[in-house]
């Protein structure tokens, strides 16, 4: 061939017609999205700085205000998975050589330490096996002995299956001048949190799980502007609250200015999520999560099957850990309701890996049909996976 022909092929998979599968979205997330929200994705985008987007924005500011339960001017989604809030809230709120204290009971703990570690803080952390949570004299006793900025926590592990108790945590942080951030990806609108009366200072979730927006924004609320008081500029400027508070028109500034372009179909998506979380009502949001969750638990130990949360109040109802049976192969039954029931069950993940399997039912997917969907793929995996002698 000679110079400026091309010498490689279009690829001939990509000529063949886009095929995805039907399927339940039953394990830690994403979760199946809704038609009014899947609708939303299909609307022809605008520009990212028009005025109707910015108040698209507006009301997406709105929405994540009722659903976390605050009055934070400086609420927003990112653009980017629940991983570019957590890194956000770090980023903006920690700087090289502070104290960061850390709780480790899952891979989320583990994953915010080595977030602090890689931005030059000195990172603490307390640390349960998965399925463990920390009391308050616990999480004191690391207050006092380190000193640190920012405590981090994680509401709903979606790796163990636990639902962390929030009453008190905030006050303690603020009596030892520490801020208190939430991870709450896997649990926000699926179990309690009032960000302002728990004294919440940074919260973030997903698009994903219970809101059930595809995968690619994620809501994130700061009560602190301590943050715009820095010595040294955030490390990251795509993630820089200056910039992205903006953006957002959480300023107080007159006019806003390109960051950079927003994911705009995920903005549309996520102003359909948030409008339906509004129209059923946060506490209905949560009763449901709780009651289908009991269901399904009820269902699952009535099989003989062991959850691998003991103590009930720490159950996170959108995320079911369940003990991997003795003599089955997790992965096996993974595999059997995957291949004959399309319903999608997971393994562990991190510190609980090969432990447990994990079912989520989340927004949309928390019925008793689906949670009966579930029980029967489960049904039917015992009777077919090998089971060795125990
Ligand atoms: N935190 C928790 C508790 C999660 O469950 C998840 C997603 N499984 C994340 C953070 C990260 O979210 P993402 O995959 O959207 O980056």
């Amino acid at each position: 061939t000679s110079m400026g022909s091309v010498s490689i092929p279009p690829p001939a998979s990509l000529l063949r017609p886009l095929e995805t599968p039907q399927r339940l979205l039953s394990g830690p997330g994403p979760s199946n999205v809704p038609p009014r929200v899947l609708a939303a994705a299909a609307r022809q985008i605008i520009g990212h700085m028009h005025g109707e987007m910015l108040e698209i924005m507006d009301d997406i500011k709105k929405g994540i205000q009722y659903a976390f339960q605050t009055q934070n001017n400086m609420t927003l989604a990112m653009s980017g998975p629940g991983h570019v809030a957590m890194e956000c809230a770090i980023f903006n709120t920690v700087e090289s050589g502070e104290s960061v204290l850390v709780a480790v009971n899952g891979i989320w703990g583990e994953r915010a330490a080595e977030i602090a570690e890689r931005i030059g803080a000195r990172v603490n952390t307390i640390v349960k096996p998965p399925g463990g949570y920390f009391t308050k004299e616990e999480i004191e006793q690391a207050l006092v002995e380190h000193k640190p900025v920012i405590f981090f926590l994680t509401h709903g592990e979606s790796s163990s299956g636990v639902v962390h108790p929030l009453d008190g945590i905030g006050d303690l942080c603020h009596s030892h001048n520490c801020l208190f951030l939430l991870d709450a990806v896997a649990s926000l609108g699926g179990s309690p949190i009032l960000m302002d009366k728990q004294g919440i200072d940074i919260l973030y979730t997903g698009s994903q799980k219970v809101l059930n927006s595809p995968p690619g924004t994620a809501p994130i609320s700061f009560s602190d502007k301590k943050m715009f008081h820095r010595k040294t500029k955030p490390l990251s400027y795509f993630l820089d609250m200056g910039w992205l508070a903006n953006y957002w028109g959480c300023d107080g500034k007159p006019t806003r200015t390109y960051h950079h372009t927003g994911p705009i179909s995920g903005f549309f998506t996520l102003r359909e999520s948030l409008a339906i979380l509004a129209e059923m009502g946060l506490e209905n949001s949560w009763n449901r999560h709780k009651e289908v969750a009991e269901h399904l638990h009820k269902g699952l130990e009535s099989m003989g099957f062991k959850l691998f949360v003991q103590e009930k109040h720490v159950r996170l109802p959108t995320v079911t850990t369940i003990t991997v049976p003795p003599g089955y192969d997790w992965r096996e039954i993974t595999v059997y309701a995957m291949k004959h029931h399309n319903v999608e069950i997971s393994g562990g993940l991190g510190p609980s890996s090969g432990m447990v399997l994990r079912v989520g039912l989340m927004g949309y997917n928390s019925n008793k049909a689906n949670a009966d969907k579930v029980l029967e793929a489960l049904r039917e995996a015992l009777k077919h996976c090998h089971k060795s002698k125990v």
